[in-house]
C-alpha cells in the first residue's frame, strides 16, 4: 500500500499490525533516556514521547525495562513486574494514544550485561565489558524467567500499551542464549541452534500466550553479532522463522554485540549499512520486518522500503535530534529536519555515564518540560555575534520566541568550528547541522550580517541585549621555532589553506587531535562495500557472526600523534566513550605511532625534537599540526555590562564543545 501524493509514498503509507494501524511505517527506536527508571520522572518522559506522537512517529518503542529484578541493566533500572507498576506506565501510553500514536513497551532482560552483582545468563561467562560474571540459569530459572517476560506483557497491556519488544539482540539475555559464545550448555536449551533459541521462542509463546492475539509482539533479533562465536545467516533465519512459527507480529533488526569492536551506529558508519542483512532475513519471512541502525533520513527510509528490503524502518537518535521528523517529512519539508549527525555526544554518552540523555543539535530532547521556547512579552534588539553552533542556536531559538535579533560573523559563512569538523572524513552528517541552521535563520527572520567583526561596546549602543559568541581561536604552544614553516595549525590544515607532507607529528592527542589524524590518513567516501572491507564485516554473515580479515589499506602518510601527560590510555579520550575506540582502532589500524609522555624541546629543519622516556628524539618530520586545544575569542570591551551574555568557546575555551555551546545557546535565548 502506497500514501497518494506523498513525497515518502511507501514510507508514510498505512500498516496494520495485529488489529492495530500504524499511520506509517516510521518506528521510533528504542532509546534508553534515563526518565524510565524512576516514576516520578514519568511525567516527563511522558512530555518526551507526547511530542514524537505529536511529530507522526508511526509506532514508539519505548526504553528496556526489565522482566524481574536480576535482569536490571543497573541496579535501580526500571522494571514491570506488579501492577502497582503500571500506574507511572499509563501516563505515557495515555500522551502518546491522545497524541494519535501507538507505543511498545520494549522488556529488556540485559543478562550478563547487567550492572549489577545479580547477574545471570546461559553460562557463567563474564563479558568483556562488564565486571560482574554471571550465575548459570538452572532449568528451572529459565522457565520463571519465561514467566517473568509473559508477566512483563501482561502488565504492559495493562498499562495500555499496544504491545511489547522482546529484545533479542545487542547481546542481551535472550541472544546470549541464542549464541554459542555465551550459550556452552548441554542440557535442552544449548546445543545446536535449534536448541540455543528455544529461550527465544518459549518467551514468545508465553507472551502471546498471557497477551491475546490483538497485541503487538515485535521480536528485536541480532542479524549480525559482529563478535567471535557468533551467529551465521543461516543460524539467524532459522530462529527468524522459528519466532515468526511462534507468534511474533513483526522482526525488528539487531546490529552488533555491545561488546563488538565493529561501530555499528557512529557518524563513522555508512549511512543504512547494514539494510542487506536485513533484506536477507526478509526474504525468509512473512511477517514484516524492519530496518535499523545509521537511517537518518527519510530519503533513505523511502528508498529501504521502496526497494522491498523491509517494510518498516527504525529510527531511534533522529528523534532526539527532531520530534518532528515525520511531520515534516509529510510536508516536504525535509530540508527543515534537524539531522541527527551520529555523534553519540549527548545521548549514548551520557546514558552511559549515568545521565539523562539528551541531544547535541537538540537539547530539548529529555527536556521538554523545562526548556519551554514561549512567545516573549517584551521583544528585544538582541545582538549574536559569531555565527558558530553556539551563537546560531541562541540567535535561531531567540527569533523564534518572538525577538528582533542580528547576527554577526566575520567570517563569510556560518558554521565556525562545526565547518571545519565536517571536513573531517566520516564526520560529512556535520554539513545537515548547518543546513538545518541556515533554514531556521530564514525561517525565523534573524537578520545575518557576514564578513562583519563587530565590537560588543559599539553593539551596547544599537541593541538591547548583545550575546557575544565568537568562539576559538587555536592555541599555539610555546615551543622553540614554533613559527617554523613546517608548523600547521589544526585550522588552517582542514580549511585547507595549508597542506601537510608525507611524514607529520601531530602535537596534541584530545578529539581535535584525533580527527586530524583521521583527516591525514582516512578517506571515507568509501562505498558501503569497501568501508564493510576495511572492518572486516560479511553482511551475509557466512561465518560466525559476520566477521571476516579486515582488508588493510595503509596510508602512504606516516603520522605520529602525540601527548605531554604520561597516560598513553587516555590518548585520543576527547571524543565520547561510545565512539572514541573506534577512532582508536581505524588508527592504530593505519599505523599511528601514538607517543604519551613528551616534552617538546624545539622544532628546526631536521623535524620536531622531544624527550620521551628519557630519550632525546628528532621525529623527522616534514609538518607538525598543532591541536594543543583553543583559546576564547572575545572583545573584553563592554563584557562587564548585565546586558552582554558570553557563551560557548568565547566564554570557557578549554572546555570547548559543541554539545555545551548549543545547550549554552539555547538556554540563554529561553531566558531572554
Ligand atoms: P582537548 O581535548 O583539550 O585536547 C588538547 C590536547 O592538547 C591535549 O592532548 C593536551 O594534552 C594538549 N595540549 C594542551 N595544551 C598544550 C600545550 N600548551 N602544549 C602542547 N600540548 C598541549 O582539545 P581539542 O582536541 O582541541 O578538542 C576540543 C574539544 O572538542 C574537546 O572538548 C573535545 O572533546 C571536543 N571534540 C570532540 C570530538 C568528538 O569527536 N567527539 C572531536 C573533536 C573535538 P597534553 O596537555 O597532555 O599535551
Ligand atoms: Fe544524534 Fe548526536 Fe543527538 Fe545523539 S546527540 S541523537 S547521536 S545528534
Amino acid at each position: 500500500m502506497r500514501a497518494p501524493m506523498s513525497p515518502y509514498p511507501h514510507l508514510l503509507a498505512p500498516v496494520t499490525l495485529a488489529h492495530v494501524t500504524l499511520r506509517n511505517r516510521v518506528v521510533m527506536g528504542s532509546m534508553h533516556t534515563g526518565l524510565e527508571d524512576r516514576f516520578w520522572h514519568y511525567g516527563k518522559l511522558a512530555a518526551f514521547y507526547r511530542e514524537r506522537a505529536l511529530g507522526g512517529a508511526g509506532l514508539i518503542v519505548t526504553g528496556g525495562i526489565a522482566p524481574d529484578r536480576r535482569g536490571r541493566l543497573s541496579p535501580l533500572a526500571g522494571t514491570l513486574s506488579h501492577l502497582a507498576a503500571t500506574l507511572p506506565h499509563r501516563r505515557v501510553t495515555r500522551a502518546v494514544h491522545d497524541a494519535g500514536g501507538a507505543i511498545v513497551m520494549q522488556i529488556l532482560h540485559a543478562g550478563r550485561y547487567g550492572y549489577q552483582p545479580f547477574v545471570e545468563s546461559a553460562s557463567a561467562l563474564r563479558s568483556p565489558i562488564s565486571p560482574f560474571t554471571p550465575r548459570a540459569m538452572s532449568d528451572a530459572r529459565i522457565r520463571t524467567v519465561i514467566g517473568h517476560f509473559a508477566r512483563a506483557a501482561r502488565l504492559a497491556r495493562i498499562a495500555g500499551y499496544d504491545g511489547v519488544e522482546v529484545m533479542g539482540s545487542e547481546g542481551y539475555l535472550i541472544n546470549q542464549f541464542l549464541s554459542a559464545r555465551v550459550n556452552r550448555r548441554s542440557d535442552r536449551w544449548g546445543g545446536s541452534i535449534d536448541a540455543r533459541m528455544q529461550f527465544a521462542v518459549e518467551v514468545v509463546k508465553a507472551i502471546r500466550r498471557e497477551a491475546g492475539d490483538a497485541f503487538i509482539l515485535m521480536f528485536r533479533l541480532s542479524l549480525l553479532d559482529l563478535v567471535e562465536g557468533g551467529n551465521t545467516m543461516t543460524e539467524t533465519i532459522a530462529v527468524a522463522q522459528a519466532l515468526e512459527h511462534a507468534g511474533i507480529t513483526l522482526l525488528n533488526s539487531g546490529i552488533g554485540w555491545h561488546e563488538a569492536r565493529i561501530p555499528t551506529i557512529g557518524t563513522i558508519v555508512p549511512r543504512a549499512a547494514f539494510r542487506e542483512a536485513t533484506a536477507q532475513v526478509k526474504r525468509a519471512l512473512t511477517v514484516p520486518v524492519v530496518a535499523s541502525n545509521r537511517i537518518n533520513t527519510p530519503e533513505i527510509a523511502e528508498d529501504i522500503i521502496a526497494s522491498g528490503d523491509a517494510d518498516l524502518v527504525s529510527m531511534a537518535r533522529p528523534f532526539l535530534a527532531d520530534p518532528q521528523f515525520v511531520s515534516k517529512a509529510a510536508q516536504d519539508r525535509g530540508a527543515d529536519i534537524n539531522t541527527c549527525i551520529a555523534c553519540n555526544q549527548a545521548c549514548l554518552d551520557r546514558t552511559f555515564r549515568g545521565q539523562r540523555a539528551s541531544c547535541l543539535v537538540n537539547p530539548r530532547a529529555c527536556r521538554e518540560t523545562e526548556l519551554i521556547y514561549t512567545r516573549t512579552p517584551t521583544p528585544r534588539r538582541i545582538a549574536v555575534v559569531g555565527a558558530g553552533v553556539a551563537g546560531l542556536a541562541a540567535a535561531t531559538v531567540a527569533a523564534e520566541r518572538g525577538h528582533q535579533v542580528s547576527l554577526f560573523e566575520a567570517a563569510s559563512q556560518i558554521g565556525g568550528q562545526f565547518r571545519l569538523a565536517m571536513q573531517v572524513p566520516g564526520k560529512e552528517d556535520f554539513r545537515d547541522t548547518l543546513r538545518y541552521f541556515a533554514n531556521r535563520i530564514g525561517a525565523t527572520g534573524v537578520t545575518l550580517a557576514v564578513n562583519q567583526r563587530v565590537a560588543t561596546d559599539a553593539l551596547l549602543r544599537d541593541f538591547d541585549t548583545v550575546v557575544v559568541a565568537s568562539g576559538v581561536t587555536p592555541r599555539m604552544p610555546s615551543i622553540a621555532g614554533i613559527d617554523h614553516l613546517k608548523v600547521i595549525s589544526y585550522s588552517d590544515l582542514i580549511a585547507g589553506r595549508k597542506h601537510a607532507g608525507r611524514t607529520v607529528a601531530v602535537i596534541g592527542a584530545g578529539g581535535i587531535g584525533v580527527d586530524v589524524c583521521t583527516f591525514l590518513l582516512m578517506d571515507y567516501a568509501l562505498s558501503t562495500a569497501a568501508w564493510c572491507d576495511e572492518w572486516g564485516i560479511d553482511v551475509e554473515a557466512r561465518e560466525g557472526g559476520g566477521l571476516r580479515a579486515p582488508a588493510s589499506h595503509p596510508s602512504p602518510r606516516r603520522v605520529w600523534l602525540l601527548q605531554r601527560s604520561p597516560d598513553g590510555r587516555r590518548m585520543g579520550a576527547g571524543p565520547g566513550k561510545t565512539t572514541g575506540w573506534a577512532h582508536r582502532i581505524a588508527l592504530k589500524r593505519q599505523g599511528v605511532e601514538m607517543l604519551a609522555g613528551v616534552t617538546y624541546t624545539k622544532i628546526d629543519e631536521h623535524g620536531l625534537h622531544i624527550v620521551v622516556a628519557g630519550e632525546a628524539r628528532c621525529l623527522d618530520v616534514e609538518s607538525i599540526v598543532i591541536c594543543a586545544g583553543q583559546e576564547a575569542v572575545n572583545d573584553a570591551a563592554g563584557l562587564a555590562s548585565a546586558r552582554v551574555h558570553v557563551i560557548g568557546g568565547a566564554h570557557r575555551a578549554g572546555e570547548l564543545d559543541a554539545e555545551a555551546a548549543i545547550r549554552e545557546g539555547v538556554e540563554l535565548a529561553v531566558r531572554l
